[in-house]
């Protein structure tokens, strides 16, 4: 049977550390007995379900109650979808429908959900401490996440136990000395895989997660955060650092030990500056796709001197038993130097998309290396390797972009956008903002057109995040040389 080491050692941290904070969650402190005891409630409760369908939705909120829902999940021996409040209901319905979702764990008071199997996580009695860990198989699910999809639909990304297992060990690899005494910063959505490594690796070591409320602006609270409470780990996305950049003068903490960053290319320029606020950290840019169990690579950065390419910092080497190798066209390796796509295995590669054959051909794919065949994913990004074995990142190949660390596929804002305009054309652009982070334009097809309808049926059908901040129109597109729209040429309408 499946050695489920994380949630073992998470189980016994409750025990040792049980009188220790484990969270800190709008300025209200719960310690591991707290959290042990709320997720005995819930277990308790799940456990009382004559039927349960293994995936099981789990509205985000900022609570304990929602984070011990996850370690309920686990275990047992379930896995978490997570669903935000904040997204569109057509979008979760699909979601709820693609994961074959019955049962859903809200902590909220509201009834949003009461066609499904609804359990108010909230409102459960006291019980007994349970924190027996069930016995699951390394191909169980942990959670599945749905990140966005080419087609116009979110598409399924789910991660085992093996592959959590596999991440947790892989961690290790980046050095980061924590302990119960760390105050751990936690910024993102439980929909995104970065708020794992935020809440999972804290709650391993015995230290405080401090999350975000949705009530707050995000940037604002993180300043207010590490300004008064001595946050010594985070793990941010670039694009939040811009956000924070017209305070940097302000701003010193020397409590700060690492500085971890994910999700988006990381400039030299700005973290040369964000580490004069971080005097005592050590910045490390870490790198890895949903699809491969959050991160697989990092680089530590080392100064003026650090390795970058067009002003970028590389994302480094390979962590645990990942494996990053770039390919030609062909899926021929490329010697050192060369560019190509980069391509990942390991124990941290998921199954494959949720019920997806289609998407998993294009993403999986065998290759032989050393003389053994390889499952390997195609990430999309476009890298080469150094003569010293470093990756250097170039940019995506394909039409995915990041807002605010969000992985935003443009062709399912033009899907949506194009299925409101029926005959007319629109396509869906990053462009970079004054502070330097990416915003979406939609150009479309046509003379100028009153876009208040489309903005609110963009809004039902999509996340915040993904909704066109600028608008522009032509009223015919421009063809590159091979017949395609010139998006090079629409970025123009922009500036
Ligand atoms: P996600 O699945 O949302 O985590 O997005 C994964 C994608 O984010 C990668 O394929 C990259 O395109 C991008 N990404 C993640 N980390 C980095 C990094 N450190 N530098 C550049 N791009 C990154």
């Amino acid at each position: 049977m499946f050695n489920n080491n994380v949630l073992q050692k998470f189980v016994d941290i409750c025990e040792y550390h049980k009188y220790r904070n484990a969270f800190c969650i709008s300025k209200t402190y719960y310690t591991y007995n707290e959290l042990g005891e709320c997720i005995s409630r819930i277990r308790k409760e799940l456990q009382s379900q004559t039927f349960i369908v293994k995936n099981v939705g789990l509205i985000e909120n900022d609570d304990l109650e929602t984070y011990a829902s996850i370690f309920a999940l686990w275990l047992e021996g379930l896995a978490y979808v997570p669903l935000s409040p904040e997204a569109p209901i057509d979008r979760n319905k699909d979601i709820i429908n693609q994961a074959g979702i019955t049962t859903i764990l809200d902590s909220s008071i509201n009834d949003t959900f009461l066609e499904y199997n609804l359990i108010k996580s909230s409102e459960l009695e006291k019980t007994t401490l349970d924190l027996e860990v069930k016995e699951v198989s390394e191909n169980d699910l942990a959670y599945l996440l749905f990140t966005s999809g080419t087609t116009g639909r979110p598409k399924g990304v789910p991660i085992s136990r093996y592959n959590l297992n596999s991440f947790v060990d892989a961690y290790d690899d980046l050095d980061v000395e924590i302990t119960y005494e760390d105050k751990c910063l936690q910024m993102f959505n439980l929909t995104f895989d970065l708020s794992i490594i935020s809440y999972l690796i804290p709650l391993l070591h015995g230290a405080c997660v401090y999350t975000i409320p949705k009530t707050e602006i995000k940037y604002s609270y993180v300043f207010e955060l590490l300004d008064e409470s001595g946050i010594s780990i985070t793990m941010m996305v670039p694009s939040m650092l811009q956000y924070l950049r017209p305070y940097f003068e302000e701003m010193n903490f020397p409590n700060m030990k690492y500085s971890l960053f994910c999700g988006e290319a990381l400039d030299l320029e700005l973290i040369n500056e964000w580490s004069s606020c971080v005097p005592n950290a050590i910045i490390i840019n870490t790198y890895g796709p949903t699809e491969h169990t959050i991160i697989c690579s990092s680089y530590n950065y080392i100064g003026d001197k650090s390795l970058t390419c067009n002003g970028v910092l590389s994302i480094g080497e390979s962590l645990g038993d990942s494996e990053l190798i770039i390919v030609d066209d062909n899926d021929n390796l490329v010697v050192n130097g060369e560019k190509g796509e980069l391509c990942l295995t390991g124990g941290q590669l998921n199954p494959g998309y949720w019920n997806n054959e289609e998407k998993n051909k294009e993403a999986f794919f065998n290759l032989e290396i050393d003389g053994k065949i390889k499952r390997m994913y195609r990430t999309g990004d476009l890298c080469f390797m150094n003569e010293d074995g470093f990756i250097m990142y170039l940019g995506r190949i394909d039409f995915q972009t990041k807002i605010q660390g969000f992985r935003v596929e443009l062709s399912e804002i033009e899907f949506h956008a194009k299925a409101f305009l029926s005959s007319i054309n629109a396509v869906a652009i990053a462009i970079e903002n004054k502070i330097g982070n990416n915003e979406i334009g939609l150009v479309i097809e046509n003379e100028k057109i009153d876009i208040t309808e489309l903005l609110d049926y963009l809004k039902s059908k999509l996340p915040s995040y993904m909704i066109p901040t600028r608008f522009s129109f032509l009223p015919v597109f421009p063809n590159n040389i091979n017949g395609k729209i010139d998006r090079k040429i629409l970025i123009n309408n922009f500036i």
